[in-house]
């Protein structure tokens, strides 16, 4: 590509609202544009690296035997009901009725239209197992916006389906799937952590994610150092540490004006939040039996996981209580108690019953209660752990001290089963001639998100440092000084023959001065620079630089194809 032709425009100074510095850089070298916030419009040189990306997720997916496939975006919503998919969601797809009145989904992913081929085609156990795949970007109203291009709402990602006969098949084939994903993150340079992020109701992991470690991303997981356990924190099993056992004491009422919050209260007692219990008023739905008011319980220095208690109390959503409500069944907002509170569900974080004489409201305005015990004083339908993980809990597999972090989810890999498959009759015949249910795993690789990871982690002060196989070009060919014949006849040949060699070029045939295009050239992160001087011309050398070194090395002009592909497919070279 010529940069005369090329359609993009850098930028010396980055736009305002752009905090992460990759960023910042994608939209200074002209990679992305914001179409509005949330939505990017790619440039020639950001559809290149698209490119890269989806070339090395093609090799990686052929290789264990993925046939690229395409499925349509848009579907009929009686589909995702078939599934049962419909109603498990909490925030369904963008849906809508088409002008023959059909209601219709835009869809994010495509288990359903997956199954509903398979059910068409796949008769035996021979035609099993199968991995179909498709690149493509799934529009998903998020809400808010965040990350730049790491939370764009219309994103290239990378589906995978795979068949199976059976479970086993499944499990094993995922690990594999798992494996050319880290590849695929290990040769652009990125250290990922492979998290449990989704369990079975008998506690198997059916979901894993694939999290790049970064402020910026919205995954919270607790990861330990010492064994590799990571978990997102919706799911992780952090041990807790019980204070020392005493005996109990007897109740007793005590004023407590303004002590409405935990911290309040802990101040005006003069005692740490984790003598106290904290009373949270709310309600759950549950599908088939409505709502349902929840009172729960957890220690003054923890904070209730949403997630946790959804998931022990089987409920599909769960929010705050109003005051009326809370009133409505004896309580006194701000001053709850358990004790002496009866019809209600009272669910207890597995913390509490070990935490003697406790401070807990007094269902009256201004008073709390010193000294209250479970199982003396009151009782709880549900004793779970509920509580977010924090820095410094115990790992459930060594003891050792998990660190909470955020992530960017960059890849997940679930292990469906056969619920999709049962609901919608799609099934094959066994080696006995019986029927069976198909066994589904999806994977998903974030492709833009991987491209804004790399971003982020591979620049200088100066620009991009792409690694190769991300890299929208593999050489930045320029001339230095005036326009001279000469030398601009040796850059069309140079040009010419990397071409014809099969490596991308990037050719600055611009006339404009040295610095501006060393500028454009480090922005853009190009890993090859290959400039033809004066005096080069001379002697018939030419110039290098990698990108991502600071010295400049002498090559005989003649040489510089063979020294630019061996380069190039020597990747991973040491970065620095
Ligand atoms: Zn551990």
């Amino acid at each position: 590509m010529r940069m005369s032709q090329l359609f993009v425009q850098t930028l010396r100074e980055a736009p305002t609202e752009a905090s992460l510095s990759g960023y910042q850089f994608l939209l200074r070298g002209g990679f992305i544009r914001p179409l509005t916030t949330g939505n990017y419009s790619f440039l020639p040189l950001g559809a290149q690296t698209r490119r890269k990306i989806e070339t090395m997720v093609r090799q990686s997916m052929d290789a264990i035997g993925g046939q690229e496939a395409t499925f349509p975006m848009v579907q009929p919503l009686t589909l995702w009901q078939e599934s049962g998919r419909w109603d498990q969601l909490d925030t369904p797809p963008v849906h809508f009725r088409d002008r023959s009145q059909r209601e219709v989904v835009m869809a994010f992913s495509h288990k359903e239209a997956v199954l509903s081929m398979a059910c068409n085609i796949v008769q035996s156990y021979r035609q099993l197992p199968v991995l179909l795949y498709q690149i493509w970007r799934p529009f998903r109203d998020e809400g808010r916006t965040w990350g730049g291009l790491l939370g764009a709402q219309e994103t290239l990602v990378v589906d995978g389906y795979s068949l199976h006969a059976d479970q086993a098949n499944l499990e094993k084939f995922s690990r594999l799937v798992q494996e050319r994903f880290a590849g695929i993150f290990a040769g652009c340079g990125l250290a990922i952590v492979n998290v449990a992020a989704e369990m079975e109701e008998g506690g198997a992991v059916k979901a894993r994610s694939m999290v790049w470690p970064s402020k910026a991303g919205r995954e919270v997981l607790a990861r330990c150092r010492d064994c590799g356990y990571a978990a997102d924190q919706d799911i992780v099993r952090a041990g807790k540490t019980s204070p020392p056992p005493e005996p109990m004491r007897p109740m007793e009422d005590v004023e407590t004006p303004e002590c409405k919050s935990i911290p309040n209260l802990a101040r005006f007692l003069s005692i740490p939040e984790a003598r106290t219990a904290k009373a949270l008023f709310l309600v759950a739905y549950r599908e088939g039996q409505g709502d349902d008011f929840i009172f729960v319980v957890v220690r003054g220095d923890t904070d209730l996981n949403e997630a946790k208690l959804k998931r022990v109390l089987k409920a599909k959503t769960v929010g705050p209580a109003t005051e009326a409500e809370i009133r409505s069944v004896g309580a006194e907002p701000g001053y709850g108690s358990p004790v002496g509170l009866e019809g209600l569900t009272v669910v207890v974080d597995d913390l509490i019953p070990q935490s003697p004489n406790l401070v807990a409201g007094a269902n009256r305005p201004g008073y709390h209660t010193l000294n209250v015990n479970y199982g003396r004083d009151y009782q709880a339908a549900i004793v779970a752990d509920i509580t977010l993980v924090r820095d410094g809990d115990p790992c459930p597999e060594c003891g050792a001290a998990l660190e909470v972090e955020q992530g960017v989810q960059m890849a997940g890999i679930t292990e469906e089963g056969d619920g999709y498959s049962r609901a919608m009759n799609a099934t094959y015949l066994d080696q006995a001639g019986k029927t069976q249910p198909i066994v589904m795993g999806h994977y998903r690789l974030y492709a833009d998100r991987l491209l804004a990871a790399v971003a982020e982690t591979h620049h200088d002060a100066h620009g991009l440092v792409w690694p190769v196989p991300v890299a929208p070009y593999g050489v930045y060919l320029m001339t230095l000084g005036k326009y001279s014949e000469a030398a601009d006849a040796v850059a069309e040949r140079l040009y010419a023959d990397l071409g014809a060699a099969g490596v991308d070029v990037l050719y600055d045939d611009r006339d404009e001065r040295a610095g501006v295009k060393f500028n454009d050239a480090d922005l853009l992160g190009i890993p090859l620079r290959v400039v033809i001087g004066e005096r080069g011309l001379k002697t018939g050398q030419v110039e290098l630089k990698r990108r991502h070194q600071a010295e400049v090395e002498t090559i005989p002009t003649d040489g510089l194809v063979p020294y630019v592909k061996d380069f190039l497919n020597t990747w991973p070279g040491p970065v620095s």
